[in-house]
């Protein structure tokens, strides 16, 4: 079979954001320590992540949209939303390093 690797386009803004996941990999990594939980403690831990991301985004979406939000809290409430994307994309990443580090190793 022929296979053909497909060459992996990485634009700035992706570069951009992948290294502000890196960043936070080693905030979190600074704070907590090398993290060597097994899967489903790691999901549980993601879905506290997750559950942050949810509070912004329905905060975002239901809370600004009843009460007019003006548009300063608006945008701390997308920014916040953002920063907990991160910290998400960041969670995954430590999942996947300790899964190659213990369950795969
Ligand atoms: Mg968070």
């Amino acid at each position: 079979m022929n296979q053909q690797k497909t060459k992996i386009k990485i634009t700035n803004n992706m570069l951009k954001i992948l290294n502000e996941i890196a960043a936070e990999r080693q905030r979190q990594d600074a704070k907590w320590g090398e993290q060597n939980w097994n899967p489903v403690e790691w999901v549980a831990i993601l879905g506290e992540e997750f559950g942050e991301v949810s509070k912004e985004a329905v905060e975002y979406h239901f809370i600004g949209k009843h009460s007019n939000m003006d548009e300063n809290k608006a945008d701390k409430v997308l920014q916040n939303y953002r920063k907990e994307l991160i910290q998400t994309a960041a969670v995954c990443l430590a999942m996947i390093q300790s899964l190659e580090r213990n369950e795969l190793g």
